[in-house]
């Protein structure tokens, strides 16, 4: 695990809304939500970003999207719809570098993003 705030979130040492876990994934409600639903999904295994991410780590990068889709059927927001975005770097608006992925709904999402 990475020393990012994210990383202390999956030890516990800083609070969280946490809304799933298992093995290999976290998911928390984002502090600073852009939708009535944003949670963040994020593997325990540190990357700082997708770039960093190898073909070694295309499972756990499946497992953290089917992780979210599987959330979202869940609570019943997947057939009207959500988003799923990924910030890579100073460009992509990326804040934490700990790899995460965020699931927004509850909302109409609008392209482009902006
Ligand atoms: P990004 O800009 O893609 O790196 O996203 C980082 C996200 O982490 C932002 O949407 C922040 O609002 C969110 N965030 C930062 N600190 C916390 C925290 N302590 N708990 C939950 N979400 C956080």
């Amino acid at each position: 695990m990475g020393d990012t705030l994210f990383g202390k979130i999956i030890r516990r040492e800083i609070p969280a809304d946490i809304v799933y876990e298992d093995d290999e994934v976290v998911a928390f409600r984002d502090v600073n939500p852009q939708a009535p639903v944003h949670v963040l999904f994020i593997p325990k295994q540190a990357l700082a970003t997708l770039n960093d991410a190898s073909d070694a780590d295309a499972t756990l990068i499946g497992k953290l999207v089917l992780a979210a889709t599987r959330w979202a059927r869940q609570q019943g927001f997947a057939d009207n719809g959500y988003r799923c975005v990924i910030n890579c770097n100073r460009d992509g608006g990326q804040t934490v570098f700990h790899l995460h992925l965020h699931l927004l709904a509850g909302r109409q999402m609008h392209w482009p993003p902006g």
